[in-house]
């Protein structure tokens, strides 16, 4: 499943993820000129906020702290510098069922690719492995041919908190319980 993979770009992220997330920024301005593409500000910026974190950003979110890094960038210019970005398959988004789409680096960068949850409630979103749902995109593409793609959207649900809030007011006194932290 890593056949976008650069050649040298990933790897060194797995060993120390702080080291790591400074190499994915260099490994994708490294992508960005073996695609002989321009390592402009934007882009640079871009790739250091999304290298930065593991958190789920959204274009104004990763507006926001390129701001920071490269201060006075246009909104439009990151706009369109994460668009590229995506099209050059450096970087992924997911949509969540509320609010605008977020973004990671590529997994051709990170080495790795992950689905995600999201709590309708608290509105957190999680990473949950990539082959959770293998076995039900393959019964799609058997029964009906359809190709699920199950990294583009984020499953929505609630978490453990919230849902352990939603059953001791709904549900009365309840079993305590087990591992709520408060
Ligand atoms: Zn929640
Ligand atoms: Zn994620
Ligand atoms: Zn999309």
């Amino acid at each position: 499943m890593q056949d976008r993979r650069p050649a040298g770009a990933a790897g060194a992220a797995e060993r120390d993820a702080v080291a790591g997330r400074q190499d994915l920024a260099a490994a994708g301005i490294a992508e960005l000129r073996a695609l002989g593409e321009r390592v402009t500000p934007a882009r640079r910026a871009v790739l250091r906020v999304l290298a930065e974190t593991s958190e789920h950003l959204s274009v104004d979110d990763v507006l926001a702290r390129a701001d920071a890094i490269v201060p006075g960038l246009h909104r439009t210019t990151v706009y369109r510098a994460v668009e590229t970005l995506g099209d050059l398959g450096l970087v992924t988004h997911v949509h969540p069922d509320h609010g605008p789409a977020v973004y990671h680096l590529a997994s051709s960068l990170t080495g790795s690719g992950h689905l995600h949850v999201r709590c309708r409630r608290c509105g957190e979103i999680r990473d949950i492995p990539a082959d959770l749902l293998d076995d039900v995109a393959a019964r799609l593409a058997r029964q009906i041919g359809f190709r699920l793609q199950p990294d583009h959207a984020a499953l929505t649900g609630l978490c453990r908190t919230c849902a352990d809030a939603a059953d001791s007011t709904q549900a009365g006194p309840a079993e305590p319980p087990v591992d709520d932290p408060r």
